[in-house]
């Protein structure tokens, strides 16, 4: 459903800056078939995977975060996401996320700390209620 204060669309392109990747701790869920590609890519069994690098965040698989709230994938040295190509929807779909989406004063909230919101790609408010509909967190994104 489209919302009266993003129904103009709103603006984002990601910059590649990789704090979202780290920061606060969090959750990073996973659902089984994000896990089953990216145990393949490691080419690992799922419940080695599993043991590796995951652990459960509101009662969800997520995977795990490093001492200061990094991603399990997260690369220090890359400023960057280290399996980008195999990155969850859930960071996929940010920010166009429930809890961001809710109110105007969320968006700038996270805006605050991500520096490709509000600027760079138009998304329309048609594009933004299909992000959302992909959610497969509902609750918890
Ligand atoms: S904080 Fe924003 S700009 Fe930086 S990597 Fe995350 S989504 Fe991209």
């Amino acid at each position: 459903m489209i919302s009266p204060w993003w129904r103009e669309g709103l603006f984002f392109t990601c910059l590649g800056c990789g704090r979202c990747c780290r920061g606060e701790p969090g959750a990073i869920f996973i659902t089984s078939a994000e896990e089953a590609a990216l145990a393949g890519f490691f080419s690992l069994e799922a419940e080695e995977f599993r043991r590796r690098f995951e652990t459960a965040r509101w009662g969800s698989p997520s995977l795990r975060e490093k001492e200061r709230g990094e991603c399990v994938f997260f690369s220090s040295s890359e400023n960057r996401c280290s399996v980008y190509p195999l990155r969850p929807l859930q960071c996929r779909l940010f920010p166009f996320w429930p809890s961001v989406l809710e109110s105007r004063e969320e968006w700038e909230r996270a805006a605050s700390e991500c520096p490709g919101m509000n600027g760079g790609e138009w998304h329309s408010p048609e594009e933004i209620a299909a992000l959302l509909s992909r959610n497969p967190f509902p609750g918890l994104l």
